[in-house]
């Protein structure tokens, strides 16, 4: 082990203790106990300070307490929470309206996590393919991608190849082909008259920032519409300002058939979902096919129409994209420095470390004592997604805190 590993305070020991008494170890956290945050910046139970450079996995696009999104669940919290769709209430109208509006489409599907919306169009383009398509009922095959990340059901980790989120978990649901990612000619080569979707992410986030050939996803665009596909983008992650963009798909110009959404559709506060397509595909479902007790919930509604609202004034898209200019900028630097290359969009970077001067995880403990809060993936790459509302001066200084971490590894 790194002689540096962090030594948690007594405190911070005993609050981790604990935890890790009574909750299952599905996860291995970074030893910082947080009890606060503030746009940025969130606090321990110490009192030390740090700059949250993942922002939850990009939940936390707008920052933690964004003070427009609190006003906008307090003020719903008084009202009324919880219906069920078993009644209509009076936030799930405006809310789908204000949504598809945003994305340019005629309807929404209102879930809660983003799995339950990878679920929800697995179901729908099943659906589509059988009832409008005419693929023989049971035969539905859909296109996705080596290296992707959508989620944690026994589904959808079915298709997935990381042998971590996979193995062990079988039996394993049948009806999906994997081609590597960024190469349209093997799409092409998948596609048979079953082939009802072709499920990808625009950048794919878990597997290190891996941005595709430009060309790419207006080619996936084409032959779906050539060989009748659905084309579905999972922006779960990307989505909603982090890229520079609203969606990852804006930067090359493409339009899919259906967006998945979540994390920070649900501002930080709530956990809000949702399939954005129009009225042709999502209007196959039919009342009792499909549903969720908690989706479309009137604070999940009222919540995700206030991060609609700001999406829809552009200055999240706009911030994420000067920032993240200034971001690639500086980390470019770096490259040869420790860095071995560096990927992304907007506010969203992959950092690839020499694996020979330390891991992924080394370098976040290291950057968690400087005060920078930072996530590993896949080894040697940390990905560096601060919430959009950062200070241009706090990103410089977490940048440079890395420049520090790498070239006290390149000492040892
Ligand atoms: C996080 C994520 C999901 C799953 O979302 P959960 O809310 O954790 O279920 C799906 N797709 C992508 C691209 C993600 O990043």
């Amino acid at each position: 082990m790194h002689p540096s590993t962090p030594a948690p305070t007594e405190r911070q020991a005993q609050a981790i203790a604990l935890e890790d008494e009574h909750a299952a170890h599905n996860y291995h956290p970074l030893p910082v106990v947080i009890a606060e945050g503030q746009g940025a910046w969130v606090t321990d139970i110490d009192g030390r300070r740090y700059l949250d450079c993942l922002a939850a996995y990009s939940a936390v696009n707008f920052g933690h307490s964004n003070p427009v999104l609190l006003d906008a669940a307090r003020a719903q919290l008084d009202r009324i929470t919880l219906t069920s769709r078993a009644f209509h209430n009076d936030q799930l109208g405006p809310f789908v309206t204000e949504l598809a509006t945003l994305a340019g489409k005629d309807m929404v599907l209102p879930m809660n996590t983003g799995a339950e919306a990878v679920e929800t169009a697995i179901k729908v383009s099943r659906a589509w393919g059988y009832r409008v398509k005419g693929v023989q009922d049971g035969r539905a095959n859909i296109i996705v991608m080596a290296g992707n990340f959508h989620g944690r059901t026994t589904t959808i980790v079915s298709f997935s190849d990381d042998p971590d989120a996979r193995e062990g978990f079988g039996p394993y649901t049948p009806g999906f082909r994997t081609v590597p990612y960024g190469d349209a000619s093997a799409v092409a080569e998948a596609i048979d008259g079953d082939t009802v979707a072709v499920l990808v992410e625009p950048i794919q986030g878990e597997a290190g920032i891996i941005v595709p050939p430009p060309s790419f996803l207006p080619e996936l665009r084409a032959l779906c519409d050539e060989r009748r596909v659905l084309m579905v983008a999972d922006e779960i992650q990307s989505g909603l300002g982090r890229v520079g963009a609203t969606f990852a798909c804006d930067l090359v110009g493409v339009v899919p058939d259906l967006y998945l959404l979540g994390k920070a559709l649900g501002g930080g506060i709530v956990p809000v979902s949702a399939v954005v397509g129009d009225r042709d595909v999502l209007g196959v479902l039919r009342p009792g096919e499909h549903g969720s007790t908690f989706g479309g919930n009137p604070l999940a509604a009222a919540v995700g129409r206030a991060v609609v609202a700001l999406c829809a004034t552009g200055e999240p898209q706009e911030r994420a994209e000067l920032l993240g200019r200034r971001l690639h900028g500086d980390l470019a630097r770096l490259i040869g420095h420790g860095v071995r290359e560096v990927r992304g969009a907007g506010l969203w970077a992959g950092i690839d470390i020499e694996p020979a001067l330390a891991t992924g995880r080394e370098v976040c403990e290291l950057l968690m004592e400087r005060g920078v809060l930072a996530k590993d993936t896949r080894g040697s790459t940390i990905r560096l997604a601060p919430p959009i509302v950062v200070e241009p001066g706090d990103l410089d200084w977490a940048v440079e805190q890395l420049a520090e971490v790498l070239r006290e590894l390149g000492e040892r």
